[in-house]
């Protein structure tokens, strides 16, 4: 008889769900984290949750379906993503939201937003962000018989030479037998050797790219499955978000009124557009950089807006776009500035004679009263008329999180290159691939990711038998 019925590796938001699915199946469980406390990126986050037709939405009056968010989670991925795995976060993310509701996370229905392009609000803020799911789930795990085991990174599977079966797991000279190993532990964004390897395109801005989450999510996950080749699925896949590259700090507040050209001097975007899918519209220009360019009125009224304005007193957070920093960067030569349009395009390396076109078309459409091009807000544009001009290049740099992974099935089974079982072994959130696809579709993607499949894996994993 094995030592326990299931152990999970790794304690976020995926490990957790599954511990505590699996111990009220009944099942023997012991938590395995490499932390000195349970947690993970999860607990660091903003604590968004992606989901349809939620009681939170029903709320607010709002009607959405589990159909419609596979369709626009399907077209906004070109349908490259795992359509099986997809329908089932679909389905499950409604009910993994009253779980956590039920576990005591209180996700206001005043704050549901639009968090990715989707035309009914379905990004569920958790009014203490991912604190607050961290430390229900944590709650939930402390309730329930689960043997936590924590400051312990695992490194090795125990493995049936014969069936090639996961067995159990082997700490130093420990051997620690059970009927199912969940693999939890989340992405790779903090090794730099991986990031090499399964996400170039983060890789690619060098000293720029920086991660934001868990110092643990090293990829052990991968290192894992490898111990029996387990297939990695979702190449290059993952979330950036974008900076100047001022300081290693989170960006918590792009303005509307800056204005993104590509090298060509043209603008590309509507520069207020979602996270969800700005770095993919940058990095899709030449040299997968933009330039945001404002004036001198806009550089001497740069404040902070009224919802960051305290914190920004206070000293809790910097914010890159006010006055004081962008004069703190033109001494670090980040923040460009030319006497004219011309000269600004030669320091830049912008195509000459474009700006003019560009600015001259914007503030017209400024006077005008709409932009013509992209549809921004009027409200948030500002002319781009009075000299000196700046220039600042926006890189798509900061690692959020990885999405390249473990294959699994529905049921969270990890499979091998040709789509075999590998018996006794469960994956669920960052670590696995091809849930998340190219495109991030709203902010709360990934801790629904992280929820919906590591509920099914303490789920699926409890009923395993011991052979
Ligand atoms: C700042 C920030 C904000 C974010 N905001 C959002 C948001 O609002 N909404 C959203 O959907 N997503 C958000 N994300 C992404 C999201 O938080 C993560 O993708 C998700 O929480 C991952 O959950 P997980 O359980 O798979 O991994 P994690 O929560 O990272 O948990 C993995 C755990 O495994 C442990 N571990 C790793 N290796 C080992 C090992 N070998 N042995 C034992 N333990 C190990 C780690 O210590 C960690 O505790 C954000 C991420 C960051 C960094």
């Amino acid at each position: 008889m094995a030592d326990y019925c299931v152990i999970v590796v790794g304690g976020g938001g995926a490990g957790m769900a599954a511990a505590i699915e699996a111990a009220d199946a009944g099942a023997s469980v012991a938590l395995i984290e490499a932390d000195e406390k349970l947690g993970g990126s999860t607990a660091l986050s903003g604590g968004v949750y992606y989901a349809p037709d939620t009681s939170v939405q029903r709320t607010r009056g709002i009607t959405d379906s589990v159909d419609a968010m596979y369709e626009y989670y399907m077209t906004l991925n070109q349908h490259r993503v795992d359509a099986s795995l997809a329908r089932t976060l679909c389905e499950h993310a409604g009910d993994g939201l009253e779980w956590l509701l039920n576990m005591g996370v209180s996700f206001p229905a005043e704050d549901l937003y639009c968090s990715g392009v989707e035309s009914v609000p379905r990004g569920h803020p958790a009014a203490g962000r991912g604190a607050e799911i961290a430390q229900a789930l944590d709650t939930g795990v402390s309730k329930r018989a689960i043997d936590v085991v924590l400051n312990t990174r695992l490194t090795e599977l125990v493995i049936d030479p014969d069936e090639g079966a996961v067995k159990g797991i082997r700490i130093g000279e420990d051997t620690i037998t059970a009927n199912a190993v969940v693999l939890a532990t989340g992405g790779f964004g903090a090794n730099s050797y991986l990031l090499n390897k399964y996400y170039p395109e983060a890789a690619s801005q060098a000293d720029k790219a920086w991660y934001i989450g868990s110092e643990h999510c090293v990829g052990d996950g991968l290192m894992l499955g490898a111990q029996v080749d387990a297939d990695i699925v979702g190449f290059n896949r993952g979330l950036l978000l974008t900076t100047p590259n001022f300081k290693k700090e989170l960006e918590v507040f792009v303005p509307g009124w800056l204005v993104y050209v590509n090298r060509e001097g043209r603008r590309f975007v509507n520069e207020t557009a979602e996270y969800a899918v700005m770095s993919g519209v940058i990095q899709a220009q030449t040299g997968g950089t933009c330039f945001a360019v404002f004036d001198e009125e806009a550089r001497r009224s740069a404040r902070p807006n009224k919802q960051y304005e305290d914190a920004f007193a206070a000293g809790i957070i910097s914010l890159n776009w006010v006055s004081e920093e962008i004069d703190a960067q033109l001494d670090t030569g980040k923040v460009i500035k030319a006497e004219s349009l011309a000269a600004l395009e030669k320091k830049c390396g912008i195509r000459p004679g474009s700006l003019d076109a560009t600015f001259c078309g914007y503030n017209r459409d400024i006077e005008e009263g709409a932009d013509s091009l992209f549809f921004k807000s009027h409200q948030d544009m500002k002319p781009v008329r009075n000299p000196p001009f700046y220039a600042v290049e926006i890189f798509p740099a900061i690692v959020c999180l990885t999405s390249t992974g473990l294959r699994i099935n529905k049921r969270t089974q990890v499979l091998d290159p040709r789509g075999r079982t590998i018996r006794g072994l469960y994956a669920a959130g960052e670590t696995t691939g091809d849930v998340l696809g190219d495109r991030y579709i709203g902010g709360g993607n990934s801790i629904a990711n992280a929820i919906v499949f590591g509920r099914i894996a303490g789920q699926q994993a409890a009923q395993m038998l011991s052979t």
